[in-house]
């Protein structure tokens, strides 16, 4: 059996480069610049053995703020619906912001199955940020570089019992 899998968190967390990674193609674009990647963006994801759809949510980075938590619970909430377990992804090198905190609460109110990541986890940056993940009250943060690709033999540790 098959699963969805979406990509949700604030804008500048890591959402496509993870995406790119598990796609293994550059279909999400990644950049510094507010602004490039627009809404919900499906692909076809391959970990170890694993064959699934990956959703990222994108959409966000043009909006400012005054639209921008509206916005972004109707984007996630969407993602949210048309996945079977969701990648709640956190930078692990700015840690825990209040807008991260928005979003593990659409999470814990949807009632949907969450796997933490604290993202740019690699080196020592990100050690404090992905201790502060636990506050989140979402579990065990995953530790990750999508950059760097490390920590995928743990991803995939919490995605084979899903499949
Ligand atoms: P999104 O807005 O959540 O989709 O984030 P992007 O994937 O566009 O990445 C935002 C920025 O973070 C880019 O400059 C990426 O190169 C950078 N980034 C993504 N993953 C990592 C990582 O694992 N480590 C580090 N240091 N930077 C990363
Ligand atoms: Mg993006």
């Amino acid at each position: 059996m098959s699963f969805t899998l979406a990509i949700v968190g604030r804008p500048n967390v890591g959402k496509s480069t993870l995406f790119n990674r598990l796609v293994g193609k550059k279909l999400a674009l990644v950049d510094d610049q507010p602004g490039v990647t627009r809404d919900l963006r499906e692909g076809d994801a391959r970990l170890g053995d694993l064959r699934f759809t990956v959703i990222d949510s994108a959409g966000l980075e043009d909006v400012t703020d005054d639209s921008l938590q509206g916005r972004m619970r109707r984007l996630t909430e969407r993602a949210i619906d048309m996945a079977d377990v969701c990648l709640f992804v956190i930078d692990a090198r700015t840690g825990v912001t209040p807008t991260d905190e928005v979003f593990a609460e659409i999470l814990r109110r949807r009632g949907v199955r969450v796997i933490l990541a604290a993202n740019k986890a690699e080196g020592k940056a990100g050690e404090a940020g992905a201790l502060e993940a636990y506050a989140l009250g979402l579990g065990e943060p995953l530790r990750l570089s999508a950059e760097h690709g490390e920590g995928f033999d743990d991803l995939y540790r919490r995605l084979q019992p899903i499949a």
